[in-house]
C-alpha cells in the first residue's frame, strides 16, 4: 500500500468552508442550490455533471467523496451513487444499447448477472465465461456485437483471480471497453486501471464503508465515460447518494488503510488455519493460491482482503447450517467487508445440483474476517468445528 493513498484516504476537507478549518466534511443537506442570477443558473445547469445544482446530481459533500475515490483508482472522474447495484446498472443501462452484447468473465457477483438477465427484455445480449476465462476465451466470445467485458476478480464465491492486463488487451485490441468490479480488494490493494481495464465499478457497502452502517456505490474512470454514465444512467435512475451517507463512507475512508491491514494480517492466519483442518476439501482466496496463479496474483495485488470461502467435506444442508449455527463470534448474514466477521453459505435445501453446475461444491461456506482478531476467530472455528 503506497503512502500517497494513506493521505488521500485522510486527507482533510478541502470543499466549500474549507477556510474555517473543518477537518471532517460538512453534510450538505440541502435537496437544491440556489443561484445569484437566471443568468448563473442557466451556466450551471448546462453542467450538472459538476456544478451544484440539485441534489440528485451534485453535492459538494458527495462530491468530495467522488474526488478522494478518483485519486485512489488514479481515474480522471468518479460518481457515487445509492448502492453498488445502483453503480452498476447506471453502467450497463448507461453505456449500452438495443442490440449489443456484453461478455461477463469470471464468477460475477449474482444480481449484476440477474440485472443481465433483465436487460434481454430491452435487447441487450450477454454471455457468461466461468470456466476458462484466459484471454484466448475471451477472445474467441468477443462478437462483433460486445461493447463490455464485465471482470470481477477475484470472482464471487470460488475467489478465481483473472489474468487482467493480458484480458484487458484482449479487449482493447478488439475496441471493447472493460468494466472491473473492484469491490474485493479495494483500490488499495488493485488498481484496475493501471492494469488496462476502462472503468472501475464498487460497493462502498463494503471495505470502503467499512462498519456496516451504510449502502452506497462508485462509477470511476475517464472523464467522458463518467459523463455519459452520469447522464444516461444516474441523472435517469435516480440512484442517489445523499450527503449524510456520503459522509459516513468518507468516515469509513479515513481509516481503511489500517483496516484493511488488519483484515489481510487475520484472514491469512484463518485460511492457514482453515488449510490444516481434515473437514476442509478446500479454502478459496488469492493468499491460498499455488502454483502459476501465484504468480498472476503476485502482479496484481498489493494485499488482500478478509473474504474468502472454503468447502466442508461430506456436505449436507444439515452439516452446513450446523457449523454455521456453531459460530459465535462469526455471525450469520450477507454483506462482507464490515470491522465484523460474518458467514453464509450458498446452500439451500436441493440447490445442490444448481451449485454444482456453477462450480460451486455444495459445502461452500463464505466467511468475511474481520477486526476482532485471527485468535478469537479461531477459537470460534474451532467451537463450530467441534459441534460437526
Ligand atoms: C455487494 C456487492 C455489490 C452490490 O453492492 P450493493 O451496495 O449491495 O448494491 C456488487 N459487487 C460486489 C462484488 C458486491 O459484493
Amino acid at each position: 500500500m503506497d503512502s500517497t493513498d494513506r493521505e488521500i484516504c485522510m486527507g482533510p476537507w478541502e470543499g466549500p468552508g474549507h477556510e474555517t478549518g473543518a477537518i471532517a466534511p460538512p453534510v450538505f443537506q440541502t435537496s437544491l442550490f440556489a443561484k445569484p442570477s437566471f443568468r448563473v443558473f442557466v451556466q450551471q445547469q448546462a453542467a450538472e455533471h459538476t456544478d451544484y445544482v440539485y441534489s440528485r446530481g451534485t453535492n459538494p459533500t458527495v462530491a468530495f467523496l467522488e474526488e478522494r475515490l478518483a485519486l485512489l483508482e488514479g481515474g480522471e472522474a468518479a460518481k457515487c451513487f445509492g448502492s453498488g447495484m445502483g453503480a452498476i446498472s447506471a453502467v450497463l443501462a448507461g453505456l449500452l444499447d438495443s442490440g449489443d452484447h456484453v461478455l461477463f468473465v469470471n464468477d460475477i457477483y449474482g444480481p449484476t448477472l440477474e440485472l443481465a438477465e433483465r436487460l434481454r427484455a430491452f435487447g441487450i445480449e450477454h454471455t457468461v465465461l466461468t470456466e476458462d476465462t484466459g484471454p484466448a476465451a475471451v477472445e474467441a466470445h468477443i462478437r462483433r456485437n460486445t461493447v463490455l467485458v464485465y471482470v470481477e476478480s477475484p470472482g464471487t464465491m470460488r475467489m478465481k483471480v483473472l489474468d487482467l492486463p493480458a484480458i484487458t488487451a484482449v479487449a482493447r485490441r478488439r475496441g471493447v471497453r472493460t468494466v472491473m468490479d473492484n469491490t474485493w480488494a479495494t483500490p488499495l490493494f488493485q488498481k484496475p486501471l493501471a492494469l488496462g481495464a476502462d472503468i472501475v465499478v464498487h460497493s462502498l457497502t463494503k471495505y470502503i464503508g467499512g462498519h456496516s452502517d451504510v449502502v452506497g456505490g462508485a462509477v470511476i474512470g475517464p472523464e467522458a465515460r463518467i459523463r455519459e454514465v452520469f447522464y444516461k444512467g444516474h441523472q435517469l435512475f435516480g440512484s442517489v447518494m445523499s450527503a449524510m451517507e456520503a459522509s459516513m463512507v468518507l468516515r469509513g475512508l479515513r481509516t481503511l488503510p489500517v483496516r484493511m491491514e488488519e483484515h489481510q494480517r487475520n484472514a491469512e492466519r484463518v485460511i492457514d488455519y482453515l488449510a490444516a483442518r481434515p473437514e476442509v476439501a478446500a479454502v478459496h482466496h488469492p493468499y491460498a493460491e499455488h502454483g502459476p496463479q501465484e504468480e498472476i496474483t503476485a502482479k496484481q495485488f498489493s494485499g488482500f482482503s478478509g473474504l474468502l470461502s472454503f468447502e466442508l467435506r461430506d456436505a449436507s444442508f444439515e452439516r452446513v447450517a450446523r457449523f454455521l449455527d456453531g459460530l459465535s463470534l462469526f455471525r450469520i448474514g450477507v454483506s462482507w467487508g464490515g470491522y465484523e466477521s460474518l458467514a453464509t453459505s450458498p446452500l439451500r435445501p436441493g440447490n445442490e445440483a444448481e451449485l454444482r453446475a456453477k462450480g460451486f461444491a455444495p459445502g461452500t461456506i463464505r466467511l468475511s474476517v474481520g477486526l476482532e482478531g485471527a485468535q478469537r476467530q479461531i477459537e470460534d472455528l474451532e467451537a463450530a468445528f467441534a459441534k460437526l
